[in-house]
């Protein structure tokens, strides 16, 4: 990937603005109490299939409900010293205490060749050095965002790469849109589908109860004009940005106790990501043979697609019924558990762990 397509894809993953620009639509995580309500539903989510292979965790995409990896801990912060000056190195060693794993993507991020161009990923998206709990609450955007660095970093010509866990990475080949070199299509496309009337985009800047706040960032434009615009990515895109909205919802879940008197929107965030992956793949199914081809036949591509589908129920389910990591997804989880969605997963894995 030559520098210029590299900087043009940061920007589409929504690295140049998440963090700090655009608060209240997606990227920022934070809104205030009663801001709107959400309803946990814990039963009946769309995680795993109901009569298809059995879970094998030992197989890479197959552990469905048997996905599990070190969760976060509780560990008393009360020993690290803040200040200002040092927030970085206290969001570090705070990661290191309660969420080890992120504390690796980070570091992943700092390390990231892409770095020498875009700069320390910490510095970039810590904007708020205030306060400790100020920066623990921004350690999700960190993480986040560190990952994208991380990922774009392992990726070259033609291959997206998605480092999952340090030991636990995938390379897959030409999963960008045609235009840009791979085999698939503008996620802004699934606009067109018959699912998006459920939850349309919000008008950008704003955010509401019923509609999708994530959609005018990262389903924008118009995918066959010459402007380019953050929708006119691939799958690649799309599943990257769930992977990296697991890691949010993770490193939330490690810091909870920072959210008290206010709500993030991590589960929102990765059940979005969750419900584009369906969508995805079912227009692809129906109206793209060439990119379902690539999607479906290639194990790499299913791998790491259910990887990140299991990996992002696994915090679904650890954070079911936490009030204050989540505002509407309750609804959107209902979206996603929709059966003819979930039989697109149930077709992957079908496929891949027979
Ligand atoms: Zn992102």
């Amino acid at each position: 990937m030559g520098k210029h397509s590299r900087i043009l894809g940061l920007l589409a993953l929504g690295l140049l603005g998440c963090g700090s620009a655009i608060a209240g639509t997606g990227c920022a995580t934070e809104v205030r109490e009663g801001f709107g309500d959400s309803d946990p539903n814990g039963s009946g989510d769309g995680s795993g299939s109901s009569d298809g292979p059995p879970a094998n965790p030992e197989q890479p995409g197959c552990a469905q409900d048997e996905y599990t990896e070190t969760l976060p801990t509780k560990a008393s912060l009360a020993d690290l010293l803040f200040s200002s000056a040092t927030a970085n190195d206290y969001l570090l060693d705070a990661l290191e205490l309660r969420f080890p794993l992120g504390k690796a993507i980070v570091a992943g991020g700092l390390s990231s060749s892409l770095a020498q161009t875009q700069g320390n990923c910490i510095d970039r998206f810590l904007s708020d050095k205030s306060s400790a709990n100020a920066v623990l609450r921004q350690a999700t955007t960190v993480v986040h965002e560190c990952g994208h660095f991380y990922d774009l970093g392992e990726a070259s010509g033609k291959s997206s790469a998605f480092v999952i866990r340090p030991d636990l990475k995938f390379t897959c080949k030409t999963g960008d849109t045609t235009s840009r070199g791979g085999k698939t299509f503008a996620r802004s496309l699934i606009k067109g589908d018959g699912h998006y009337a459920k939850r349309k985009a919000c008008a950008s800047g704003t955010a509401g109860k019923d509609c999708d706040m994530y959609a005018p960032i990262y389903l924008d434009g118009n995918a066959t004009d010459s402007k380019f615009d953050s929708g006119d990515q691939g799958y690649n895109s799309v599943l990257e940005e769930a992977a990296q909205y697991v890691n949010s919802l993770a490193t939330a879940l490690a810091f909870q106790d920072a959210y008290s008197g206010s709500k993030a929107s991590e589960r929102d965030g990765i059940l979005t990501f969750l419900w584009y992956i369906e969508r995805y793949l079912a227009m692809a199914r129906t109206e793209n043979p060439a990119a379902y081809e690539l999607l479906s036949e290639d194990a790499c591509w299913r791998q790491a697609t259910l990887s990140v589908w299991d990996r992002g129920w696994f915090y679904l389910r650890e954070t079911t019924g936490m009030t204050n990591l989540g505002i509407n997804d309750a609804a959107i989880e209902a979206l996603v558990s929709t059966p003819e969605l979930t039989a697109e997963i149930d077709a992957l894995r079908n496929l891949e762990c027979k």
